[in-house]
């Protein structure tokens, strides 16, 4: 059987070749059938990566999808967007994709949705205790296979007539989003450079994970060899967007946010967007700065969308690079259409990349440093965090600490899915930053100390 470690906040995903055996997916694909079936229906589509265990994984859990009685539309391999493109607009009951996203080349998993929703938390461990009871529906199920990539490509392509032709690099990673972008590119107004188009699961170029600043090394370069006016990458199965300006500056998430952001308060005023307690706080102040109501939330991706749709935003967004953009859009990461959409700011502007950056406040920010901590004391430490910084500083507490200082911030916050505490930080020069960053610790390291464990 699955073991339970493997049923994680937003996927279910293991080492494929120890921890994904065949009989065991093929039952995960029947848990998985029967639990869309009773939510929402009996028609599934079905999506898998490049990934080298994809194949097996894909025979393995069609079998038990059929075996369950579903209905399955077989996509085949596609970005993970496509995916959740297909399930909108087939108008099926749920869908799953077969993809480990960023994660090393050895793992592998699956996304689920039913309806339009991503399953999540209790969802997924309830399909654990699905498989664990042998609670399954058994029925005669079919497979068709269908070409989304076509309508897909006909309608994000004909929605971004652009006047000025835009010099652009992707990266794609050798994860999936070369193909579909080598045609969507063909509609687009752009010139386009494509580095790592080959799907190729062991991942030779670099590893597939635009967040990493070592792998948009080549991309830095090609960027200034060919001149262009901007680099994209994606990571493995194209739900997530990393970009750099033409002088190899790494634009992370919530300004590329804060970017789509301002184009997008010209057409709609007071608009509302979305970002996690990571993000800068010049994204905040500049969306309210421009009339807009920015609404600082918690970080995970399921959580993120949930808040979209409950306020009605025209986008949300993560340092991670997903972005959801229900202007003119459906509100699920697609990492294909963000790269459409700063492609048109670009040439709307007339101007390179950095031009859209240009004039916000200079920041200093460190990158994630993360802390071990047992699960069982993490949110118990964080607890004792906030509430210690609250007697003397404006503390925001709705994702662990983010403590508010007089030039910046730091943020101290449990981590959805490991035994770690996340802490990062913002301010105007690098001695402040240095100053908050020793402040945190050490009420971080006092707490963590006497945080009795639990028994
Ligand atoms: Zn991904």
């Amino acid at each position: 059987m699955l073991a339970q470690t493997i049923f994680r906040e937003y996927d279910i995903r293991g080492v494929a070749d120890t921890e994904l055996a065949d009989a065991d997916v093929q039952v995960l694909g029947q848990a998985l059938g029967t639990y869309i079936a009773r939510h929402a229906g009996k028609k599934i589509c079905l999506g898998r990566d490049t990934r080298l265990s994809s194949p097996r994984l894909h025979d393995a859990l069609l079998k038990g999808l059929i075996a369950s009685g579903a209905e399955v539309t077989d996509i085949g391999i596609v970005p993970t967007p496509l995916l959740y493109y297909s399930v909108y607009k087939l108008k099926t009951d749920g869908g799953v994709m077969i993809t480990g996203s960023h994660n090393p080349a050895e793992f592998n998993g699956f996304k689920s949705m039913t309806s339009e929703t991503s399953l999540h938390g209790e969802e997924i461990q309830r399909v654990f205790q699905m498989i664990q009871s042998g609670d399954l529906d058994s029925g005669s199920g079919s497979v068709k296979e269908y070409d989304i990539v076509t309508p897909y490509v006909d309608e994000i392509g004909s929605s971004f007539p652009w006047d000025r032709k835009v010099k652009v690099v992707f990266d794609a990673g050798n994860g999936v989003a070369g193909p579909v972008m080598h045609k969507l590119a063909k509609k687009l107004n752009i010139e386009a450079t494509e580095l790592f188009y080959e799907m190729d699961g062991h991942f030779p170029s670099h590893h597939p994970d635009p967040t990493v600043e070592k792998n948009l090394a080549q991309l830095r370069e090609a960027v200034k060899e060919k001149k262009a006016d901007l680099g994209i990458a994606f990571d493995g199965d194209s739900d997530r967007i990393g970009a750099i300006d033409e002088q190899g500056n790494v634009i992370w998430g919530d300004i590329l946010l804060l970017i789509y952001a301002r184009e997008i308060l010209t057409r709609k005023p007071g608009a509302t967007f979305i970002g996690e307690v990571k993000c800068s706080q010049v994204l905040y102040d500049e969306i309210e700065r421009l009339g807009g109501r920015p609404i600082m939330y918690r970080t995970g991706h399921s959580l993120i969308k949930a808040k979209l749709k409950e306020e009605h935003a025209a986008l949300a967004g993560e340092m991670s690079g997903h972005m959801f953009f229900s202007d003119r859009y459906y509100g699920f990461d697609d990492a294909l259409y963000a790269a459409c959409r700063l492609l048109e700011i670009v040439s709307k502007s007339g101007k390179p990349l950095s031009a859209q950056t240009a004039d916000l406040p200079k920041m200093f920010v460190t990158p994630e440093i993360r802390v071990d901590c047992p699960d069982d004391l993490k949110f118990d430490v964080v607890a004792r965090v906030v509430e210690r910084f609250k007697k003397t500083h404006k503390v925001i507490d709705i994702d662990g600490a983010r403590v508010v200082f007089e030039h910046g911030w730091g943020l101290v916050r449990a981590s959805n899915t490991q035994p770690v505490l996340v802490m990062r930080f913002e301010a105007t020069s690098p001695e402040l930053l240095e100053k908050y960053k020793a402040e945190v610790e050490t009420v971080l390291a006092e707490e963590q100390a006497a945080t009795p464990a639990h028994s």
